[in-house]
C-alpha cells in the first residue's frame, strides 16, 4: 500500500489534492484487500488510480475589448466499470490538473454508490467567469466544447455543472455540441427544463445533503428540527442546502463566497434566501451585499493571513461546508467542536483536511463524507439521463421522492459496509469500501483492460 501511495506521489509530485484523495481511500480499503487476496494479485489499487483516459487542450477565445485569451481544458475519464463516464465541469482559476484528478477520483465511488450505472470522470478549466460578461461567457464556453464535444456523448461522456458551471454555461455547451453533432442529446445534464432537464435537478445536491445528515441524525433519535446550523458558500448547493434545513424546521445562520461570509443571528429564512438566490445566480453580486438590506446581520471579511476561517467558530449543532475543498482544517475542526457542533455534512467535494476529518471522528462528532452526503446531485443527473433516454419528464414530487430514496439507500449501505469492516458508525470507512468493492468488481469482471 505504501509502495503504491509512494509510486503516484513520485510520479506526478505536484498533484496535491490528488494524492490527498487516493491517500483517503486507499487507507480505510485496506482491510478489504486483505480479504480479498486477489484484490492484489490483479493490482486493482494500482489500475483504479490512474485515468482511463486524461484529455488536455487549449481554449482560445476572444474578450468584448477584441483580446485574445487562452485557458486549460481539462477532462479526466478516471474509470468506466459500471457506466459511462459521468462528472461535473469546474470552471475556476484554481483549477489545475491535480484538482481535476481529485474530484474524478471521488466521483467514481460517489457515483457507485448512487446505485445508478455511472462511471466517474470529471472536467474544467482554469477559466473565471467571475466578472464576464454573458458574451464572453458564450465565446469561451463555445471554444471549450469545440474540443470536447469529440470525447463525450450520450453513452460514452455526459458532464455536467460544478462551481463555476450553471444553466448559463450549459446552456452554452449544449447548443455547441448540438451544431457540432447535428445531434440532439442527453449528453449534458443540468440542462433547462424546457430542452431536456429534469426538476428537483438544480436542487439535487443540496436537498440530498439535508437528507443524508436527517438519516445520520435519526440514527441517534434526533431530527434537523430546531437545529442551529452554520453553512458555508452561497451557490448551487449551498443555497438548496440550506432551502431544504429549513423546510425540515432548522435554522441556519452562515453563508459565505470567497470575499468573506455574512452571519445573521435572527436566522436566514425563506425570504432572505430567496434573496442571496437572485444576488448570486440573477445580479452575480457579491454575499456582503446581504448584509445591505438585512443591516442586523454581520459581514466578516476574509483574511489570508489567519490560519483558521471564523465562520466555523459560531455556536452550532451542524455545520455543512458548501464552498469548496479544504476549506476545514484542523483548527476550524477544533473550533467547531468547541462551538457544539454534532454533526458535520460535506456538501463540497472534500471540505476537511485529513486531519480535520481525525478532530471530528476523535471527538464523536457525526462526520458525513461528500462521496456519500453530496450524491443526490449526480443521482439526479442519472435521473435526467434516464428521463432522456425515454424522452419524457418525470414530476417534481416522483424525483424528489427517488431522490430521498437514494440518499437513504447509500446512508444504509455506509452503515452496513463500516459495520462489515469494523468500523461501526464510520461513514467514511464505509463509503470508501462499499463505492470501491462495486467498482473493483466490476473491473475483475470485464479482464483487464
Ligand atoms: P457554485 O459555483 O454554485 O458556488 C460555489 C460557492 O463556493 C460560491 O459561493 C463560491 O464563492 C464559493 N467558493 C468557490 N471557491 C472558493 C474558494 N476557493 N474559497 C472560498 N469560497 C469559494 O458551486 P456549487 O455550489 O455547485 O459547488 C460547491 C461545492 O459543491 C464544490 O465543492 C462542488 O464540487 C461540490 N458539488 C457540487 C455539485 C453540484 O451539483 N453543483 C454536486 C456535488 C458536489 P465565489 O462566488 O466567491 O466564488
Amino acid at each position: 500500500m505504501e509502495d503504491i501511495i509512494a509510486r503516484i506521489e513520485q510520479r506526478d509530485p505536484e498533484q496535491k489534492e490528488f494524492h490527498q484523495a487516493v491517500h483517503e481511500v486507499l487507507e480505510t480499503v485496506r482491510p478489504v484487500l486483505d480479504r480479498n487476496p486477489e484484490y492484489r494479485q490483479q493490482a486493482v489499487l494500482e489500475r483504479i488510480t490512474e485515468p482511463e483516459r486524461v484529455i488536455m487542450f487549449r481554449v482560445p477565445w476572444m474578450d468584448d475589448q477584441g483580446q485574445v485569451h487562452v485557458n486549460r481544458g481539462f477532462r479526466v475519464e478516471m474509470n468506466s466499470a459500471i457506466g459511462p463516464y459521468k462528472g461535473g465541469l469546474r470552471f475556476h482559476p484554481s483549477v489545475t490538473l491535480s484538482i481535476i484528478k481529485f474530484l474524478a477520483f471521488e466521483q467514481v465511488f460517489k457515483n457507485s454508490l448512487t446505485t445508478l450505472h455511472m462511471g466517474g470522470g470529471k472536467g474544467g478549466s482554469d477559466f473565471n467567469p467571475k466578472g464576464r460578461t454573458d458574451g464572453e461567457v458564450m465565446r469561451f464556453c463555445q471554444s471549450f466544447m469545440a474540443e470536447l464535444f469529440r470525447h463525450i456523448g450520450p453513452d460514452t461522456d455526459v458532464p455536467a455543472g460544478d462551481i463555476g458551471v450553471g444553466a448559463r454555461e450549459i446552456g452554452y455547451l449544449f447548443g455547441m455540441y448540438k451544431k457540432l453533432r447535428n445531434e440532439f442529446t442527453g449528453v449534458l445534464t443540468g440542462k433547462s427544463l424546457a430542452w431536456g432537464g429534469s426538476l428537483i435537478r438544480p436542487e439535487a445536491t443540496g436537498y440530498g445533503v439535508v437528507y443524508f445528515a436527517s438519516e445520520m441524525l435519526a440514527r441517534r433519535g434526533e431530527s434537523m428540527e430546531g437545529k442551529t446550523c452554520l453553512v458555508s458558500g452561497s451557490g448551487n448547493v449551498a443555497q438548496h442546502t440550506v432551502e431544504k434545513i429549513l423546510q425540515l424546521g432548522g435554522r441556519v445562520v452562515t453563508l459565505s463566497d470567497s470575499s468573506g461570509y455574512i452571519y445573521d443571528e435572527a436566522g436566514i429564512d425563506q425570504d432572505k434566501l430567496e434573496y442571496v438566490k437572485q444576488l448570486k445566480n440573477v445580479r452575480r453580486g457579491r454575499i456582503r451585499e446581504y448584509c445591505d438590506v438585512h443591516v442586523d446581520a454581520d459581514y466578516v471579511e476574509a483574511d489570508p493571513a489567519l490560519d483558521y476561517n471564523p465562520l466555523w467558530a459560531h455556536k452550532a449543532d451542524c455545520a455543512f461546508p458548501c464552498a469548496t475543498e479544504n476549506e476545514i482544517n484542523e483548527r476550524d475542526a477544533a473550533n467547531l467542536v468547541k462551538g457544539g457542533v454534532r454533526l458535520v455534512c460535506e456538501g463540497a467535494n472534500m471540505p476537511c483536511t485529513p486531519e480535520a476529518v481525525d478532530i471530528l471522528l476523535e471527538s464523536g462528532v457525526l462526520y458525513g463524507p461528500g462521496k456519500a452526503a453530496n450524491a443526490g446531485g449526480v443521482a439526479v443527473s442519472g435521473l435526467e439521463m434516464a428521463q432522456n433516454s425515454m424522452r419524457l419528464s418525470w414530476p417534481a414530487e416522483e424525483v424528489d421522492s427517488r431522490l430521498k430514496q437514494i440518499m437513504k439507500s447509500i446512508h444504509h449501505t455506509c452503515v452496513d459496509a463500516a459495520a462489515a469492516y469494523g468500523s461501526e458508525g464510520n461513514y467514511m470507512v464505509g463509503a470508501n469500501i462499499a463505492g470501491f468493492v462495486k467498482v473493483v468488481n466490476a473491473m475483475l469482471d470485464q479482464g483487464l483492460i
